[in-house]
């Protein structure tokens, strides 16, 4: 198996973890009310999803 012949430096390292970074959620506005929502989630606020209501109180 293959050994690395020298140690990753700190400053390697982190530059190599600059790009992993905590993704946001994607989150877009409701197209029934507007209120901002998680995609490809039903909406918390008016319960709609892909312009149907899926959720009734
Ligand atoms: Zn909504």
């Amino acid at each position: 198996m293959a050994v690395p012949a020298r140690r990753t430096s700190k400053t390697r390292k982190r530059k190599r973890r600059t790009h992993f970074k905590l993704s946001v959620p994607g989150m877009i506005e409701c197209s029934n009310c507007g209120e901002m929502k998680l995609s490809h989630r039903v909406c918390k606020a008016c319960g709609s999803y892909n312009g149907k209501e899926v959720i009734s109180e």
